[in-house]
């Protein structure tokens, strides 16, 4: 029976972030993915924050132009947001620049193999009949995390996305962000990528049937408007946990398991963004789980806290502004420009402080 220091599953940007640092720090590492291309095909809007290029490589090796502004529509009326800067990639050649750096590492990759499960005996089941034992297993395995599920952490609430890359009639420089009442829990985007842009929207999974009617309907709009030209280049769409962090720490049996990227919920629940925390957060899982294998005994928990600590205040803030907008459709409402301004990054209105409860005079 075959033994690694660690097993990733998932060749995503938290995957293959995890098994490059855990192999730097000199931890056996094998990492596997179920697609045969991990990263194709691409389920992205491909916008990450320039921040993000002074981390990884990747950013520069795949960008395909920068991003300087948003731009959020909302009730007919446009608020601009300067200095929102980023950058639009070519998501595919990002991905494979961060599984090549996890190979240069030193990690062992296998593609076309997919994770079933720790069986009782604490064994990995990988493909058709691979067994094998690992001393921690990191799940980075997207927002429907096999892993995740076995541990008892699974994603609360995930948004449901579509989108097509259309030709983009002038160049632009920004984010383009829609919002709507009828945009139960997400909102519509145009992001540019040179020539053509990525058009999408998100909503609740109970709203899934109204996706494509109110992408299509978007889709006219900037049609008509000469924004952007006919027919479809591509068509992608996929799911987005919204209801922040699950773990990041359990066990299946006696195998120590540490969930990063979309698996643990990283993803930020109001702007859907989930490039940035998953690259982060499946390099310090990496590392944690480097220095479990070598003995530290308080790896694990220091990991925990420093995701909480790192991630915690950004994911709370949206959570609640989350909160606030859904209880309005739970109780049967449409939310109005106040709601919908107040659940969005856009507007000073969610960035406001939650008011102090006043205290009793003694
Ligand atoms: C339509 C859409 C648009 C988005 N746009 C943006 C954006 O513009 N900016 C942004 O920051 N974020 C965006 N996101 C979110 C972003 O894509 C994710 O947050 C990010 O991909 C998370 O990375 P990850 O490595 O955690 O997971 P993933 O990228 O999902 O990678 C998980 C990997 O695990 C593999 N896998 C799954 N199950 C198994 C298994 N059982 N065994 C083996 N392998 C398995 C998958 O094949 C996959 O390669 C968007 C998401 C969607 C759906």
């Amino acid at each position: 029976m075959e033994e690694v220091d660690l097993l990733v599953v998932g060749l995503g940007p938290a995957g293959a972030s995890a098994a490059a640092a855990a192999a730097r720090a000199g931890a056996r590492v094998l990492a596997v993915d179920r697609r045969l291309h991990p990263g194709l095909p691409v389920q992205c809007a491909e916008f990450v924050p320039a921040a993000l290029a002074a981390e990884t490589a990747a950013v520069p090796a795949s960008a395909l132009q920068e991003i300087g502004a948003m731009q959020t529509f909302l009730a007919g009326e446009v608020e601009h947001t300067p200095d929102f800067r980023g950058v639009m990639i070519d998501r595919a050649a990002f991905d494979a620049a961060l599984v090549a750096q996890a190979a240069q590492a030193g990690a062992r990759l296998l593609t076309a193999t997919a994770f079933h499960g720790i069986d009782a005996d604490g064994c990995a089941r990988l493909g058709r009949d691979i067994r094998l034992r690992a001393r921690v297993v990191i799940g980075a395995d997207g927002p429907r995390s096999t892993v995740g599920r076995q541990a008892g952490l699974m994603n609360r609430a995930l948004v449901e996305a579509r989108q097509v890359t259309v030709p983009l009639i002038r160049p632009h420089a920004a984010t383009d962000i829609f919002l709507s009442a009828e945009i139960e829990g997400g909102y519509g985007w145009l992001f540019p990528r040179g020539a053509e842009a990525n058009l999408g929207l998100g909503l609740v999974p109970a709203a899934k049937d109204r996706l494509k009617p109110l992408l299509d309907s978007l889709r006219a709009d900037l049609l008509a408007q000469g924004r952007i030209g006919p027919g479809t280049r591509r068509l992608t769409g996929g799911a987005i946990p919204v209801g922040g962090l699950v773990g990041p720490v359990a066990r299946i049996g006696t195998v120590p398991v540490l969930l990063a990227g979309d698996a643990a919920g990283l993803a930020n629940p109001i702007t859907g963004a989930g490039i940035n925390a998953a690259v982060l957060s499946g390099r310090l899982a990496g590392a944690a789980a480097a220095a479990h294998v070598a003995g530290r005994s308080r790896a694990l928990g220091d990991h925990a806290e420093e995701i909480a600590d790192l991630f915690g205040p950004s994911l709370d803030l949206a959570l609640r502004r989350r909160a606030e907008l859904m209880s309005e459709y739970a109780r049967g409402q449409r939310p109005g420009t106040a709601a919908l301004r107040q659940s969005w990054i856009a507007y000073g209105d969610y960035w406001a402080r939650a008011p102090q409860t006043m205290e009793e005079p003694a």
